[in-house]
């Protein structure tokens, strides 16, 4: 699932492309995806991105905003005058644009036309007033966020409530926004910790370790546009490239490039998949 790189990635560019467009119709090809009157964003100017968490927000200039969780597969794909070269669209767009995937379009003026594509159908988008956003249920439980609010002292605290794994913690949505499985695992072997360390067993010299580490994760997951590993595209159409660069994540049997003393291992925990050295990371 897409986590904070590359969610904001998407952000980021969904509001270079649309800046400016204005919505002249939109085309709902699977309604259970689309919640809300399409109606009240159509003539709409766009006027802005935001991002809470996972979910991405599109400001428009009449009071609306349009709601996104793109969940497992789901995908933006702008075409249209603000993007002038566009690269091959990536094989990960399965079906093309338009196409049998494509499950929502919004038609834009001067001949733009942003696609949502979505194969698994596990994404939604929703149409709210701008005042409602922030009071969102999921919104608000959404815990501070690292690169933003979450400070060490938060992060402390968090985690001495804890008795479950380190690495549930991280990915509690809850507790702290953003961090999935992917960035999670790297974080983790970038601080030697081992997954399954109880949160609250931490001392406090590897909390700093860790805090610094998603930091760094997540930088690195920003820097490369994201991880495509799955089915996230960027909007351009093109690929993120951090799973080229994870540290750990999917390198199972693969010497460890820190201590080359052991392969890397992989287990399930809370149902995903999880990557570990076990020699650095007891
Ligand atoms: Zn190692």
């Amino acid at each position: 699932m897409p986590e904070l790189p590359e969610v904001e990635t998407m952000r980021i560019q969904l509001a270079k492309y649309l800046a400016g467009h204005k919505i002249l119709a939109v085309e709902i090809r699977n309604r259970k995806t689309f919640q809300g009157d399409e109606k009240k964003i159509v003539g709409a100017k766009i006027t802005g991105t935001r991002r809470f968490g996972k979910v991405s927000v599109i400001d428009l200039a009449n009071g609306y905003s349009v709601l996104t969780h793109v969940k497992l597969t789901g995908q933006y794909i702008y075409r249209g005058p603000n993007l002038k070269n566009p690269s091959k669209l990536s094989a990960k767009v399965t079906g093309g644009i338009p196409g049998p995937h494509t499950l929502v379009i919004f038609n834009l003026d001067r001949g733009g036309v942003l696609y949502y594509n979505d194969v698994r159908r596990f994404g939604w988008i929703r149409i709210e007033k701008t005042e409602d956003v922030e009071k969102e249920k999921f919104i608000v439980k959404l815990g501070p966020e690292p690169l933003k609010d979450l400070t060490l002292e938060i992060f402390k605290s968090i985690l001495s409530k804890s008795g479950r794994p380190i690495k549930i913690v991280l990915m509690d949505q809850t507790k702290m926004g953003g961090v999935g499985n992917i960035y999670a695992n790297d974080a983790l072997w970038l601080s030697k910790i081992n997954p399954k360390t109880p949160a609250k067993e931490l001392q406090n010299d590897k909390i700093t370790e860790l805090y610094k580490a998603i930091i760094s994760v997540l930088k690195a997951g920003l820097k490369y546009g994201g991880a495509s590993e799955l089915a996230f595209v960027t909007p351009d159409g093109a690929e993120g490239e951090y799973q080229n660069h994870t540290l750990v994540y999917g390198h199972e049997g693969e010497p460890c490039e820190r201590c080359h003393k052991s392969l890397i291992k992989k287990f399930f925990l809370g149902g995903r998949g999880t990557y570990f050295c076990p020699v650095c990371q007891v």
